[in-house]
């Protein structure tokens, strides 16, 4: 029997590596690879010279004039010339590096050339060589993005052999009343029309139903959560015990700030009421929100419970672990760590532990959703950098054990009703002060030319025996390239800083055990100096660090370069952020100015959505909504909000999908859950 959650493998030519590459972008089963929709299309229509704009891409149509000449211009490098004419117009076309298309332009054969366009030379660089198309044939070729282990045409070739076998095991999961109100296609023309379409207008059909589609499944997962909430007769109730939890804040380091008791007592309400709890705490970073988690974990242990954290990243798991390690040391309370490096020794110990209720509190990455993770008495939960995770492992998570009470936490301020829709209704607890005696971070825009000085800085910061973060460009698209810079930044920095500093490089490609050795060594002062792609962008706590370069600063975005610069200035001393940037347009100017005028998260913010716009901003990782694959939550919000009407309305009438309309959608989220629970 074909399945959509059949294996890529079954396709032609899809071996091991082939898969290892595919599972990178993130693709597994053939429903993975048909819903891996293409970011833009290329107009492949053949346009006359006068359309052709210069430096975009255009496919010109002639005669070639004479053979063309292949030419060395340097080891292994080739370049093909062949002049081609066109009406009354003679262009030039090159090609790098196909010598053997050479074959293809014979004196006198008609023959089509898609390619990048250079006005001021009349010249065409060419990207491919296409079939002469008649001007009533328009063709449209999907570009996806790939790894440098995947090629454009190879996706290609997958998802068609994909859709011609199994075009006909694809449910319709929106119901046929629906599809008809709002003029959608069905899910095997959204499939075709997104990747072969042969019109812009299909393509726009075809996203359209996409949206909606994408929209529609997200609200269906938040309903089954409502949904359970209704079933939990009467909640949890965790009668924990105020005497010791008010012991237990005495123990910390410092005072609580206003703002953090205020949440404190919001959480502990809920937590002690009988109703089921679904709170989002948002707070600027650095405003304290771990020792709010912390307390209300303790506070669910005091009523004789276990709680549990799930954040997104090892590095961040492991240094939850060691602080709250710290922080529970005086009080008497276990806490496990769990992430997909946990070895299979530890790990077997580990879950005994959890399923004895010998550990209390258990820290974790997704792992913590595993089947294998049974719990004693779980009866809270929270997720750090909530926007990080799916709906899916929220969800799962949450039909652990009894069904704990949820603390989801955010760093970024969200528009209310935008928050409703794409969250549901989840109670809101805001942090709005950071705690007192922090000297703000200084932040300077420093000029390429300019780098010698802020080095001679870096030096100084390191004799005063602080630490240093320096954080190397971001390359669109390619993980490659950003390693490669940024072993280019650790060779320079270590060449000048060691050996009496010790400089680390970390990045994603790394092992997560050896991420977390590097982290952890960074920790201890081990390590003065970490040169670091993005991956330390979330959560990390380092106080001693009052260092944060970032080089090439423009090519991040505000809410991305405010979430890196809170990674200082988090301990006593002064703190300071250097952006080295040139940038190269007015926005990336103002980027920079806005960076250095203010540390406020909410004004940041602000200001991100006056330079981009919300459709942007809102759409991307770091705004704290969840990340959707075509639609944006904001520019698309007429189409999310019908969604959530029309998933509504489904509940109302028939909420255990027994109406054979509803077959369909039953089945996907059987397997919805299934998928999360059997991860890694
Ligand atoms: P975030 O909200 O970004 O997750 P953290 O919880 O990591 O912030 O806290 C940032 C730093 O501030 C940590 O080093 C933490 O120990 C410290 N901190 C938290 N609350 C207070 C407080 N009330 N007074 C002083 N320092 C605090
Ligand atoms: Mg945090």
């Amino acid at each position: 029997m074909l399945s959509l959650t059949d294996s890529v493998t079954v396709l032609t030519g899809v071996g091991p590596k082939r898969l290892t590459a595919l599972n990178q972008l993130g693709i597994a089963t053939i429903s993975d690879l048909l819903y891996y929709f293409p970011f833009r299309y290329e107009d492949l229509k053949v346009k006359d010279l006068s359309e052709a704009v210069d430096q975009e891409k255009v496919t010109l149509k002639g005669t070639v004039v004479a053979d063309p000449v292949v030419s060395r211009w340097g080891p292994g490098k080739t370049r093909l010339n062949v002049r081609l004419l066109i009406n009354h117009d003679v262009i030039m076309v090159t090609f790098f590096n196909q010598p053997y298309l050479k074959d293809k332009f014979e004196a006198g054969v008609d023959i089509a050339v898609y390619g990048k366009w250079d006005a001021r030379r009349n010249s065409l660089t060419g990207v491919k060589v296409l079939a002469v198309q008649s001007a009533d044939n328009p063709s449209f070729a999907a570009i996806y993005s790939t790894n440098k282990n995947v090629r454009q045409g190879t996706l290609v070739k997958l998802i068609r052999e994909a859709f011609d076998n199994y075009q006909s095991v694809i449910p319709d999961l929106i119901p046929a009343d629906i599809r008809e109100r709002y003029k959608l296609v069905s899910e095997v023309e959204l499939i075709a029309g997104m990747h072969f379409p042969e019109s812009y207008p299909e393509a726009k059909q075809a996203r359209r139903t996409a949206i909606f589609h994408e929209f529609f499944l997200y609200q269906l997962q938040l309903q089954v959560i409502k949904q359970a909430d209704r079933h939990v007769e009467n909640g949890l109730a965790l009668p924990y015990q105020n005497a010791a939890l008010k012991e237990f804040i005495k123990t910390l380091p410092f005072d609580l700030t206003d703002a953090q008791k205020r949440v404190v007592n919001e959480i502990c309400l809920d937590l002690k009421a009988p109703a089921h709890m679904n709170r989002l705490l948002q707070g600027d970073v650095g405003s304290g929100k771990t020792i709010v988690a912390a307390i209300a974990m303790f506070a669910a242990v005091t009523a004789g419970f276990q709680a549990a954290l799930m954040v997104p990243t090892e590095i961040l798991a492991e240094q939850h672990y060691q602080s709250l390690q710290k922080l529970y040391a005086p009080m008497n309370v276990t806490v496990g760590l769990l992430t997909g490096s946990t070895t299979a020794k530890e790990r077997r110990t580990l879950l005994a532990d959890i399923e004895s209720g010998r550990i209390n509190i258990i820290v974790g990455t997704h792992a913590l959703i595993q089947d294998a993770v049974v719990y004693h008495k779980l009866g809270f939960a929270v997720i750090d950098e909530q926007h990080r995770f799916g709906v899916n492992q929220r969800r799962v998570l949450r039909e652990k054990g009894l069904q704990p009470d949820m603390l989801a936490m955010t760093a970024t301020p969200i528009p209310r009703t935008l928050a409703i829709t794409a969250y549901g209704e989840m109670d809101v607890s805001t942090i709005d002060e950071l705690p007192k005696g922090r000297i703000p971070i200084e932040t300077s825009w420093v000029r390429s030319n300019q780098v010698e000085q802020a080095l001679s800085f870096v030096q100084k910061q390191l004799a005063d025996n602080s630490q240093v973060f320096a954080i190397t460009p971001l390359i669109a698209e390619s993980e490659q390239m950003d390693l490669k810079n940024a072993e280019e930044i650790y060779a320079t920095l270590a060449e000048r800083f060691e050996p009496q500093y010790h400089v680390a490089l970390l990045h994603g490609k790394l092992k997560d055990d050896e991420k977390n050795r590097i982290m952890t060594a960074f920790s201890n002062n081990e390590i003065q100096l970490l040169v670091s792609t993005t991956v330390v962008e979330v959560g990390v706590d380092v106080p001693n660090a009052t260092v944060m370069m970032i080089f090439d600063a423009d090519r991040f975005g505000l809410a991305q370069l405010h979430q890196l610069r809170g990674r200082v200035g988090r301990g006593k001393k002064k703190a300071y952020c250097l952006l080295i940037a040139d940038p190269k347009n007015q926005q990336g100017v103002d980027r920079m100015t806005i960076m250095t005028e203010t540390t406020n998260g909410f004004v940041v913010a602000q200001k991100d959505l006056e330079l981009r716009g919300p459709g942007e901003v809102f759409g991307d990782r770091q705004s704290g909504l969840p990340v959707f694959k075509v639609g944006d939550p904001v520019a698309d919000f007429a189409s999310l909000q019908v969604a959530q009407q029309e998933v509504q309305k489904i509940f109302t009438v028939d909420p255990t999908f027994s109406q054979p309309a509803y077959a369909p959608l039953k089945a996907y989220l059987a397997q919805q859950k299934q998928n999360y629970q059997t991860l890694d």
